[in-house]
C-alpha cells in the first residue's frame, strides 16, 4: 500500500479476509482467548487542526494480531464481539488500554507529545450496559486524566436509536464531561434533526462525502453547506477521510477546522506512532520533506 505503511516495521502480516463460515465460527472461541491473552493491539490516527497542520487528538483503532491468521482489521471482528457479546470485554479493554497509553504519553516529557485528547469508538452494545459510565469514570480517576481528555465516538445508528437506556447513558456520560462524538455521520439514511436533540457536542463525517470531493464545485458547496448545518447546531466537525493535500487545502478553504485521513498519517502502532509525532514535532501538514 502506501509508503507509510511500508515503513511501518512492526506489521508482519497482511489483514486476511475471513470468508468460510468455519473460520467465523473458530474466530469466535479464538476470540475470546485473544482479549484476555493481549492478542488485540492499538493503533493510532492523528487528527489535525487544518488552521495549523498541529495535532489536535489521536483516534484508536483496534487490530486483531491472529498467532495463525496474522493482522485481523476491525470489520472483521467487531461485528462477531458484538453478535457474542465479546464486546462488553473488549470495549472495556480498548478504553482501559488507549487511557493509559495516553496517560503514559503525557508522563513521559523526554518525548514531548503535545496534550491531545484521545477518541475511541463505542459500540452501540456499550449504551446498554450500565457499568460503562462507571467503566468510564474509574478509567479517568485511574490514570489521572481529565474527562476532555477522552471523547467516545458513536455511531449514528447507535445513538439515534432513542431508547431510555441509551440516553440516560448518553446523560451520564455528558454529565461526567467527556467529549461524545457522532461517528460517520451522513452515512446513514437518519435525519438531522437528532442533531439539535442529542446530547453530544461533535461530528465527525463521514468519509463518502470527502471522497467524492474531486474537482467538482457543487460537491465543495455541498460541504460548506453541512459544514455550516453542524456548526449552526454548535457542534465541531471533524473531517474524516482526507487522502490529499488538494481535499486538506479545500476544507480548509470552507471553514472546516479539523480534518483525519490517510494524507496526514495512517493508523499506526504506538512506538511508530510515537516516533513520528517526535521528528515532526507534531506539525503534519505541510508534511515534511521526508515523510512525502
Ligand atoms: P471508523 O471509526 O469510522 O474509523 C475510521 C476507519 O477509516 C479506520 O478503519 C481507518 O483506518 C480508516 N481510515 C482513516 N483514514 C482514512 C483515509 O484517508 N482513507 C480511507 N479509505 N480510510 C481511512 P479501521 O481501522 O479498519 O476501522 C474500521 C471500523 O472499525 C471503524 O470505523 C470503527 O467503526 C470500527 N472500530 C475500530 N476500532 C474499534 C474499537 O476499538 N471498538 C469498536 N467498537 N469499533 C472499532
Ligand atoms: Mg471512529
Ligand atoms: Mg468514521
Ligand atoms: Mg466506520
Amino acid at each position: 500500500e502506501s509508503k507509510n505503511e511500508g515503513r511501518n516495521k512492526l506489521k508482519l502480516f497482511d489483514p486476511v479476509t475471513l470468508h468460510s463460515r468455519q473460520l467465523q465460527r473458530q474466530i469466535v472461541g479464538d476470540l475470546r482467548e485473544g482479549i484476555r491473552s493481549e492478542q488485540l493491539v492499538l493503533y493510532y490516527q492523528p487528527i489535525v487542526e487544518l488552521a495549523t497542520g498541529q495535532i489536535e487528538g489521536c483516534e484508536a483503532l483496534v487490530r486483531w494480531n491472529h498467532p495463525i491468521h496474522g493482522l485481523i482489521m476491525p470489520d472483521q471482528f467487531i461485528p462477531v464481539a458484538e453478535a457474542t457479546g465479546l464486546i462488553a470485554e473488549l470495549g472495556r479493554w480498548v478504553l482501559c488500554t488507549a487511557m493509559r497509553q495516553l496517560r503514559q504519553w503525557r508522563d513521559n516529557p523526554a518525548k514531548s507529545t503535545p496534550a491531545f485528547s484521545m477518541r475511541i469508538n463505542v459500540s452501540a452494545a456499550d449504551l446498554q450496559s450500565l457499568e460503562f459510565v462507571d467503566d468510564v469514570r474509574d478509567v479517568l480517576l485511574k490514570e489521572g486524566l481529565s474527562p476532555d481528555s477522552l471523547v467516545l465516538e458513536l455511531t449514528e445508528s447507535a445513538i439515534i436509536r432513542n431508547n431510555e437506556l441509551d440516553r440516560y447513558t448518553l446523560m451520564s456520560l455528558r454529565r461526567l464531561g467527556v467529549g461524545l462524538e457522532i461517528d460517520d455521520f451522513g452515512a446513514g439514511y437518519s435525519s438531522m434533526g437528532y442533531l439539535r436533540k442529542l446530547p453530544v457536542d461533535r461530528v465527525k463525517v463521514d468519509r463518502q462525502f470527502v471522497k467524492d470531493l474531486g474537482d467538482d464545485p457543487c460537491q465543495l458547496e455541498f460541504l460548506a453547506a453541512i459544514q455550516h448545518v453542524i456548526r449552526s447546531c454548535g457542534l465541531e466537525a471533524v473531517w474524516e477521510g482526507i487522502e490529499t493535500a488538494q481535499e486538506a487545502e479545500l476544507l480548509r478553504s470552507i471553514g472546516c477546522t479539523s480534518g483525519q485521513g490517510y494524507f496526514f498519517g495512517k493508523p499506526l502502532p504506538e512506538a511508530d506512532f510515537l516516533a513520528r509525532l517526535k521528528a515532526t514535532r507534531g506539525h503534519l501538514w505541510p508534511i515534511p520533506e521526508e515523510f512525502m
